[in-house]
């Protein structure tokens, strides 16, 4: 029996996001292993599969990984085809590449499938063009959460000149501002907080570096959300927002 294991990113929320690849792996599935990120409307392309929560959220308790990687072997070794349904892309902050190396090391095959991250998600969906010509040279995409919590270079990341795309930030606004205001980013930067990017309940607040947490916090940010700093930020809406969606603190 050919056991393999598909790690297939589901994008940030919007099921039209998704890809055709995606697609066909779902329609392959005898099993889905499905995070909390992830839309559950993309199961629509799964009808015959078991779908099984994973999610912190979706009843998981002690030590979730561990329960993942079993679920996942022993559904492989039957020889079912089992995808693994991660939100945004498997492999930005989706322990995508861990989970193929654990799979791999005990003979499965597994196939990774891109998926369309949040952060480039939710900057598109503001019209915020993250390497905009003359402006950012380049993007960098980081995490503010580290389960070991080690620091980032954050002075060298103030000085990078690129749009800085940060996830897993919405509890850490004070430090985050304080530490790029530390390395010399102007308190002016422009900020973008986009909250549930690509779906209907997508939110944004506009602010500045110096501002960022205080405005968030009158905005009621909560997550999943993602930060876009940098001059590109300033880039505003084509589509008219509603004052329900967007808000312009700064
Ligand atoms: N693999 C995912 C990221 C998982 S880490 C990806 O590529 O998108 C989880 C973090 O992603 C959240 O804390 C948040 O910062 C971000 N995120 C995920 N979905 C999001 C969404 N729809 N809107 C805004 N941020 C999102």
């Amino acid at each position: 029996m050919n056991a393999k294991v598909w790690l297939v990113g589901a994008g940030p929320g919007d099921p039209e996001l998704l890809t055709l690849k995606a697609v066909r792996a779902l329609g392959e599935a005898d099993v889905v292993l499905i995070d909390d990120l992830v839309n559950p409307a993309v199961l629509e392309h799964c009808p015959g599969a078991r779908v099984i929560p994973v999610g912190k959220r979706g009843g998981c308790r002690s030590t979730p990984q561990a329960f993942i990687y079993r679920l996942m072997l022993r559904y492989a070794r039957q020889g079912r085809c089992v995808v693994r349904l991660k939100g945004g892309d498997p492999c930005i902050f989706g322990r995508g590449g861990e989970e193929a190396q654990w799979l791999k090391a005990r003979g499965i095959e597994v196939e990774l499938v891109n998926g369309i991250t949040a952060g480039l998600a939710g900057a598109t969906r503001c019209d915020i063009p993250l390497t905009l010509r003359g402006v950012a040279r380049g993007v960098t995409l980081v995490t503010a959460h580290t389960q070991d919590d080690s620091q980032l270079n954050w002075q060298a990341l103030a000085h990078s000149g690129t749009t800085l795309v940060i996830y897993m930030g919405v509890a850490k606004l004070a430090e985050i501002a304080e530490q790029l205001l530390g390395g010399a980013l102007a308190a002016d930067t422009p900020v973008a907080m986009i909250e549930n990017a690509s779906l209907p309940q997508q939110r944004e607040c506009r602010s500045v570096l110096a501002n960022m947490e205080r405005d968030a916090q009158v905005f009621a940010l909560k997550s999943p959300a993602i930060l876009v700093i940098g001059a590109v930020a300033a880039t505003a809406s084509v589509t008219a927002p509603t004052s329900e969606t967007q808000v312009q603190l700064a």
